[in-house]
């Protein structure tokens, strides 16, 4: 950076007193190290929001070209920067415990571990009628969740708890664990992630009456950072009934039951 500076940014003046010759900042060197600052600035920031996992909206961030390539071409491509990562690491890919490393993480980032932001894989969610005219709350609790942090790319690891009121419709129990996994297999915040749990299963079962509650550890604090390993983050996202006080009261006694069989 320095050196095109140097190359570009100076020019030559003579001090008029002395009769030497001397180098300034021209105006392009100026306008470069105003940059420069701003860059370094916003470095900081972006470091800081990472830190702090802050979330910018309820839809992924996602490219209007996302779904150009073929999970095929992705692998392929993801492999030749993993290797690069690794090589500009220094590690020794002739290694035979490396060599496999670069196809091995790149499979599992397209397939796996975010395999969740592709649409076809979005759980198809078949309704059916609630013939048994049940009408309070079911709840669906201690559903494990595996994520990826969005700032670290480090899993999150924790349980999340679904509830709805049915206004006619029902889902199949297991279907709920599917649209968690879902929308987990993603690069996410939390936040996030709970709030597009909720509105997936209230577009499904076409009520506003859904909330769920996750409680997950997140590695990016609990083993770098901060490192500490006892702390957990909850968020809930409450739709219609729910905001109410005691009906959201009697879904947090359910998920406190202890379950044991
Ligand atoms: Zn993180």
């Amino acid at each position: 950076m320095l050196s095109v500076l140097f190359q570009v940014a100076l020019e030559v003046a003579r001090d008029r007193f002395t009769g030497r010759n001397f180098v300034v900042l021209n105006d392009l060197g100026r306008k470069r190290i105003q940059q420069m600052k701003i860059d370094s600035t916003l470095d900081k920031q972006f470091e800081e929001m990472g830190n702090d996992h802050v979330s910018t909206s309820e839809d992924t961030p996602l490219r209007s070209d996302a779904f150009v390539l073929s999970d095929k071409e992705k692998i392929e491509r993801i492999q030749e920067n993993i290797r690069e990562v690794m090589l500009t690491l220094g590690l020794d890919l002739d290694d035979d415990s490396l060599k496999g490393t670069p196809n091995r993480v790149a499979k599992m980032f397209v397939n796996e571990i975010f395999g969740g932001l592709h649409p076809d894989r979005k759980p198809k969610s078949s309704t059916f009628s609630n013939k048994y005219k049940y009408g309070e709350m079911l709840v669906e609790k201690n559903i494990t969740l595996y994520s990826t942090c969005e700032h670290h790319l480090l899993p999150i690891v924790g349980k999340a708890h679904i509830a709805y009121i049915s206004s006619g419709n029902v889902v199949g129990l297991s279907k709920m664990n599917r649209i968690v996994d879902y929308f987990a297999k993603r690069p996410q915040v939390q936040e996030r992630l709970t709030i597009q749990i909720v509105r997936e299963l209230q577009r499904v079962l076409k009520t506003e009456d859904v909330a769920c509650v996750i409680d997950a550890k997140h590695l990016c604090v609990n083993s770098r950072g901060i490192r500490d390993i006892d702390s957990s983050t909850v968020t809930a996202e409450y739709g219609g009934k729910f905001k109410q006080e005691a009906v959201r009261r009697e879904f947090l006694d359910y998920i406190n039951i202890d379950t044991n069989f």
